[in-house]
């Protein structure tokens, strides 16, 4: 990292401007690709031309420093364009994802305060249009046409006219370390999605975490499978990689397995960050599909959003010759904090380790549910409590939107309390319990869902599993299991029979699921997150709450 010029902190002229001067100026920097369109390269110097260009769009807008911009649209590269440009002008970006329908994003951009959002001419129409009247602070829409036309939506500006007549020339925005930079919206798997706010400053874990938990050298060719609706599709779908000077495949479309493969040996990926829930979906379409392909470039693959089951881990290795390295951040994070890199062994159904310059502690709750939270660190190994964090990394969120109240509950002194349960054993290595809001308790026990879960998909038929506690007048909870099944398996009573009978064998009656129940796919939240309050919201009859970001419910 190298600051601005008469000095500041700015992330777009980090991971951009910075480079258009040095030998990796020709370089691609961002390569989309997709089925039906052919494949578009943005070298360094060029995504510096264009961020300038869409920079001095918003400055002719009237649009500057810590004015609020939100982006809705695919893997278009006037996303990319937009996000970056903003940033090097000052403006605060919200990515969201663009599945969302019109009441989540309407909400959002009101909780938010936008005054302008990027998005394509087609989901205007369908999504934004009907609610204009009721996003009283946005004041420009900006829209991509479709196959490089031009709109004339009423109310609504052409983007590439605008980037047409702009300057390719800007000077960006001397933003300090402590200015705002970006507001995301958390997955929304525990409840009303929370706006956390970041900061340029920032842009130093982004780097950090790049090099010591992706292992990113110049050379690569790197491939993150997040959406850019979501904090895992900046962080590392756009701000790493360009940090580093790597090249970055998006992939336009959405999942295909057998495409997936073909991507990872015909782009030559050498590094690739996924989560979970995609390696579920492969695990699911059978190893034979892995092996028609082969991938001798991809040298370190890592994951994130959920906890990897261990059977994903091996299963890496069996379908790509590699481990997967399982790491460990939240959207309050902005940055993976606790991972397993390349420098330490795999401890498979491990989070790994605290990230260098990150402090990570197990605590307990000295009293239920106060106001601050008052906590104490666990001294000994192998003790479940709180995952906490020492504050104060570049990265960490500065606040809640409109949520004072919220961020001083997430505190005590100087931990950051993140929620989730873990343990912490004698050679530091974390490993993660559940969801505080997830943990089961049934007669005295305190069981995490992760363990049971795991249990089950060693099962060869269960693809995989979402387990709740469902209240119990006897025990307090009973720990009930929800299961989907790979490709040619069929659910009937002895399929059902035979994974309670494997897990009571693996947990013991106490701990495993007393009852267990079929669905075809698992609700989860687009960032691919298990809904588990749904899951159990379902099942107890109760209202679902907010369902903004269900995946296929918009
Ligand atoms: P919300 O806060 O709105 O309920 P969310 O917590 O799912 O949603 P994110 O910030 O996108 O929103 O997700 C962070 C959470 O994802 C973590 O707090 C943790 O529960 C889970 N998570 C992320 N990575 C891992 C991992 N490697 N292992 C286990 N859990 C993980
Ligand atoms: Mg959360």
């Amino acid at each position: 990292l190298q600051g601005l010029p008469g000095g500041g902190l700015n992330i777009g002229f980090e991971a951009v401007d910075r480079h258009a001067t040095t030998a990796l100026r020709d370089r691609t920097a961002l390569r989309f690709v997709s089925r039906s369109l052919p494949a578009i390269d943005l070298s360094f110097v060029e995504l510096t031309r264009q961020t300038n260009r869409f920079a001095n769009v918003l400055r002719g807008l009237g649009v500057g420093q810590g004015d609020r911009l939100f982006v809705l649209a695919g893997r278009i590269p006037e996303l990319y364009v937009a996000v970056l440009g903003a940033l090097k002008n000052g403006t605060v970006v919200t990515p969201m994802f663009s599945a969302f329908g019109p009441e989540p994003i309407a909400t959002r951009i009101n909780l938010g305060a936008g005054q302008v959002l990027v998005t394509t001419d087609a989901l205007y129409k369908r999504k934004v249009r009907s609610m204009r009247e009721q996003m009283p602070t946005l004041r420009h829409v900006l829209l991509v046409a479709e196959d490089g036309g031009i709109t004339h939506e009423p109310g609504t500006l052409d983007l590439a006219t605008l980037m047409h007549d702009a300057s390719d020339e800007f000077s960006t925005v001397a933003t300090q370390p402590d200015d705002p930079a970006l507001l995301h919206f958390t997955s929304g798997t525990t409840g009303t999605p929370k706006g956390a706010l970041h900061v340029h400053g920032a842009v130093v874990t982004h780097f950090a975490t790049g090099r010591y938990a992706l292992d990113l050298h110049p050379e690569d060719r790197f491939w993150c499978t997040a959406d850019p609706g979501w904090v895992t599709g900046t962080s590392y779908g756009i701000i790493a990689p360009l940090l580093h000077g790597v090249t970055s495949l998006i992939y336009r479309e959405e999942f295909d397995a057998e495409r997936w493969y073909s991507l990872l040996e015909q782009e030559r990926i050498s590094v690739w960050y996924t989560a979970p829930t995609a390696i579920r979906m492969l695990m699911k379409s059978g190893l034979a599909l892995a092996r028609r392909h082969s991938y001798p470039a991809l040298r370190f693959v890592a994951s994130v959003g959920e906890p990897l089951n261990p059977e994903a881990v091996w299963w890496g290795k069996e379908a790509l010759g590699l481990p997967i390295h399982d790491n460990w951040w939240q959207t309050e994070t902005g940055g993976i904090m606790i991972a397993n890199t390349p420098a330490f062994d795999i401890k498979p159904g491990s989070m790994g380790r605290p990230l260098p310059g990150i402090e990570a502690f197990i605590v307990e709750h000295l009293e239920a549910e106060g106001e601050p939270p008052r906590v104490r660190i666990i001294d000994a190994p192998d003790v479940e409590g709180e995952l906490a964090l020492k504050a104060g990394w570049p990265s960490m969120f500065r606040g809640y939107l409109n949520n004072e109240a919220r961020y001083r509950k997430c505190f005590d002194g100087d931990l950051y309390l993140t929620g989730d349960l873990a343990r912490v054993d004698a050679d530091g290595y974390f490993w993660f319990v559940g969801r505080a809001d997830d943990v089961i308790k049934s007669a005295g026990h305190l069981i995490g869902p992760f363990e049971v879960e795991s249990v089950l998909m060693e099962h060869p038929a269960v693809a995989e599993a979402g387990v709740i506690g469902k209240p119990d007048p006897v025990v307090g909870e009973v720990v009930k299991a929800f299961v989907s099944l790979k490709d040619g398996h069929a659910p009937d009573e002895v399929l059902r029979m035979d994974i309670l009978a494997h897990a009571r064998k693996r947990l013991g009656a106490a701990v495993a699921p007393k009852e267990i129940a079929f669905l075809p796919v698992l609700p989860r939240t687009r960032s691919g997150k298990i809904m588990r309050r749904l899951l159990k919201a379902r099942e107890l009859g109760l209202p679902e709450g907010d369902t903004s970001t269900l995946e296929g419910g918009a």
